[in-house]
């Protein structure tokens, strides 16, 4: 029997563990009930089971035959401060908190393909199913990989997908290289001299040494980055002053950066500075600059992106796997996995057919899409067997 056809069974189980999840949601490094799911199941199925790696997270390590080789599996578990808007039975049972990411769907998936293997076992090999915490903003991922995750549990590649509402369900989309942007934070300080406003010559003000820096600051994506590469940089804050006769001694900047590498990143942040300070001094003014980078850029290995894509040809047909999709701005934490195991994160269709109910994610009006969940399953399971070979 194919692995699909093997799988298939499975699908009320892993409806019934998604809706679970669902109805209850925790938000980053808070997982507790969810990783005791996972790690309940996890064991009931005969896999070595390890808790509390990067806080919440759950590892689980399933071996067959003789082979030394290893591939990592990643879902993530955290929900999203929304209020759920939906009225259905497995709706969130915690007022301000919802699974609107489809991680429910995530673990369900990564679950179900725990549970084929394990009952399977067509593969000769190590497969170590990464259940992450905090995915949403809070370094769920970084905090895996602190805690000694490739080193306690080496993977020669590692692998994980997001759904996506807008593609329909039964296709995939995979992109080789670069696919999700990287995202950093920045806060400008401006210290001028205040002054009474009727009287500009006895200060240094400095709203306007403000302005300037922000206009000064446009510069950057249009002059320093080289222009076959990709930046985003926004002001997305201006604070200064509380008076009408007051010229304001101080004003803060602020905003964010998105680059699909590391060295556009780099580059953006040493410009930054530059700019900030000289245009600044040239007021008259000083400037302290604080950039925070939050997320790295994730990028996809472009032998396992071949491989993740013939995976996923071999289950829905090459017209249904989208080759080099848009770069998406939006940012992902495996890519701190990423960069330290070469791998692929796909996209995992979520929407339906006629286009209706594709609810976009971070939404209060989201709900994952269960008829995605067996080709979830068996694209990790698929990958096992075909890179695991016994
Ligand atoms: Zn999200
Ligand atoms: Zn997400």
């Amino acid at each position: 029997m194919s692995t699909t056809e093997l799988i298939a069974p499975l699908h009320a189980d892993m409806t019934a563990w998604r809706r679970d999840i669902h109805a209850h949601p925790e938000l980053g490094f808070e997982e507790a009930r969810t990783a005791d799911l996972v790690a309940r199941q996890l064991e009931a199925w005969g896999l070595e089971v390890h808790r509390g790696v990067g806080r919440t997270g759950v590892v689980g390590t399933l071996r067959a035959g003789s082979g030394s080789r290893s591939v990592g599996l990643r879902a993530d578990m955290d929900a999203l401060p929304i209020d759920e808007a939906n009225t259905f039975a497995h709706r969130s049972q915690h007022a301000g908190v919802m699974h609107a990411c489809g991680h429910d769907g995530h673990t369900a998936m990564l679950l179900g393909a725990a549970r084929y293997l394990s009952q399977t076992r067509r593969f000769s090999g190590v497969v170590h199913f990464i259940f992450q915490p905090a995915e949403e903003g809070l370094g769920g991922a970084k905090a895996m990989v602190d805690d000694g995750l490739f080193e306690r549990f080496p993977c020669e590649a590692i692998f994980g997908m997001h759904n996506r509402p807008s593609l329909e369900v039964g296709r995939f989309a995979v992109r080789s290289g670069p696919m999700m942007a990287g995202g950093a934070f920045f806060d400008i300080r401006i210290t001028g001299k205040g002054a009474h406003g009727a009287r500009p010559e006895t200060g240094v003000d400095a709203a306007l040494a403000a302005a300037q820096v922000a206009v000064s600051l446009q510069s950057i994506v249009s002059r320093n980055v080289p222009p076959v590469e990709t930046a985003v940089l926004s002001v997305t804050r201006i604070h200064s002053g509380d008076a009408y006769n007051v010229i304001p001694q101080t004003a803060a900047l602020g905003g964010t950066v998105r680059a699909f590498s590391r060295e556009v990143m780099k580059l953006v942040e040493a410009s930054m500075r530059r700019v900030a300070s000289g245009t600044a001094a040239a007021f008259g003014a000083t400037a302290e600059v604080d950039f925070r980078e939050l997320f790295i850029p994730t990028v996809n290995d472009p032998a396992e992106a071949e491989f993740a894509a013939r995976i996923c040809t071999e289950l829905v047909g090459a017209a249904n796997v989208m080759r080099q999709p848009p770069l998406i701005m939006a940012s992902e934490d495996f890519s701190f996995m990423l960069e330290r195991v070469p791998g692929c994160y796909i996209n995992i269709g979520n929407g339906s057919a006629n286009g209706e109910g594709g609810c976009e994610v971070h939404n209060p009006a989201y709900d994952f899409n269960d008829a995605a969940l067996p080709l979830g399953a068996a694209f990790f399971a698929r990958l096992v067997e075909a890179r695991l070979t016994a």
